[in-house]
């Protein structure tokens, strides 16, 4: 077999703005350039430590039971389905964009059966339909997505909906990819009962950690499961044995991750979680007003606009696709098209982490800007420009 030359690792320096992964932070990136230990070294329970009490303040949780599970955000979204739901369970899901149609895959291979409360792509669950839902079909879990990354729009009422499954004695789930560290999430405050989140989004980390916190609650009925979860690597009643007292091994820690999402939880706690939230509010709020003046618009109403994903409609004159392709050829700047029933119609701008910061902000506007005026759009590119230039 021939060898292809192989050369050195030179990968393109993007500015990451698309639906993740977002820019790394550099203190992140230093942090995962420091050798190694091994995953039962003294100094790396003490790590294990500092994580998990990061993530509590991150989740906003007083929860025993929160670790950063190895593997990308979608590890940590089944490790949360794969042991709450039990064979026979049923699990209502949203129908309101991409990730809640994973969640129904991930609960139906658990051995769940699921049934589906309605809402268009692009808006949120009302509370009413979730009502309803669980009068109808009496679900023992429920599965909501916080902030929808395929559609730029935000879950509010998250209390509300938490309340209607608890008077039903059911479990919430909820998925917190792309809100946890960007926009206002608390866990305890809102009684969600499990949550689960990723690196690569908001928290300025590389995938490979994603934070899950559950309460006693749910941790009770996995603990008292009648039949293991279907995953080995995923089941909470073995992980319990590193990540709670024991510290006996189960799988080799992911070292490097584990440092990368150390330092990024440190970055949130020395930023302060609420200035956290306003910056997102502030930044993506100079994207959303740039946007808006050029003559474009944002998919979602107002009232469900998510800072970490803001998602605008694809003008007359363009294509997604020529645009995405323009920025990035031009610019080195990566934005995302549309999903399913939103494919070709929106734009994905992420405003997340290290990428949520006026330069990449100011960057991104006039690279939109000029994208959409050289390809043909109608757009009002120096109102855009000064809109966004005001709200930095
Ligand atoms: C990105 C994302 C996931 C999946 O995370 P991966 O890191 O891609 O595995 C799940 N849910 C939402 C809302 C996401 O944005």
């Amino acid at each position: 077999m021939e060898l292809p030359d192989v050369g050195e690792l030179t990968p393109p320096n993007r500015t990451l703005m698309g639906p993740g992964p977002s820019d790394v932070h550099p203190r992140v990136l230093k942090a995962m350039s420091t050798p190694l230990v091994g995953h039962l070294d003294p100094s790396f329970i003490e790590i294990m430590d500092e994580v998990q009490d990061l993530l509590r303040y991150t989740f906003r949780t007083d929860n025993q039971w929160t670790i950063p599970v190895s593997g990308t955000g979608s590890a940590a979204m089944e490790a949360a389905f794969g042991n709450l739901v039990e064979p026979g369970d049923t699990v209502l899901v949203p129908t309101n964009g991409y990730f809640g149609g994973r969640m129904a895959e991930m609960a139906e291979r658990a051995g769940g059966e699921t049934v589906t409360v309605d809402a268009p792509w692009g808006e949120p669950l009302r509370p009413d339909d979730v009502a309803a839902a669980f009068d109808e079909q009496q679900p023992d879990v429920f599965g909501f997505v916080h902030a929808e990354t395929s559609t730029g729009a935000l879950q509010p009422d998250v209390p509300e909906l938490t309340a209607i499954a608890h008077e039903h004695d059911a479990y919430v789930v909820a998925d917190t990819v792309t809100s946890l560290g960007g926009v206002e999430l608390r866990v305890d405050d809102w009684d969600i009962d499990v949550a689960y989140s990723g690196g690569q989004k908001c928290l300025s980390t590389p995938p490979g950690a994603s934070p899950l916190t559950l309460n006693d609650r749910a941790m009770d009925k996995i603990l008292s499961r009648e039949e293991s979860t279907r995953s080995w690597y995923l089941d909470l009643s073995l992980l319990e044995g590193y990540w709670g007292d024991d510290r006996s091994y189960h799988h080799t820690a992911p070292i490097t991750n584990v440092y990368a999402i150390r330092e990024g939880l440190r970055l949130i706690a020395e930023e302060g979680i609420e200035n956290r939230w306003e910056r997102h509010l502030e930044m993506a709020g100079a994207i959303k007003a740039g946007v808006e003046a050029m003559g474009l618009e944002l998919n979602p109403e107002d009232e469900y606009w998510l800072p970490s994903l803001n998602a605008v409609r694809v003008p007359d004159g363009v294509t997604d696709g020529e645009v995405i392709e323009y920025l990035l050829s031009e610019y080195d700047i990566e934005i995302a098209g549309g999903l399913g029933d939103l494919s070709g119609e929106i734009f994905r701008i992420g405003c997340m982490g290290h990428s949520c910061r006026p330069g990449n902000v100011a960057y991104l506007m006039t690279a939109f800007a000029d994208a959409l005026e050289t390809l043909g759009a109608d757009v009002d590119a120096e109102a855009g420009i000064t809109a966004m230039r005001n709200e930095l």
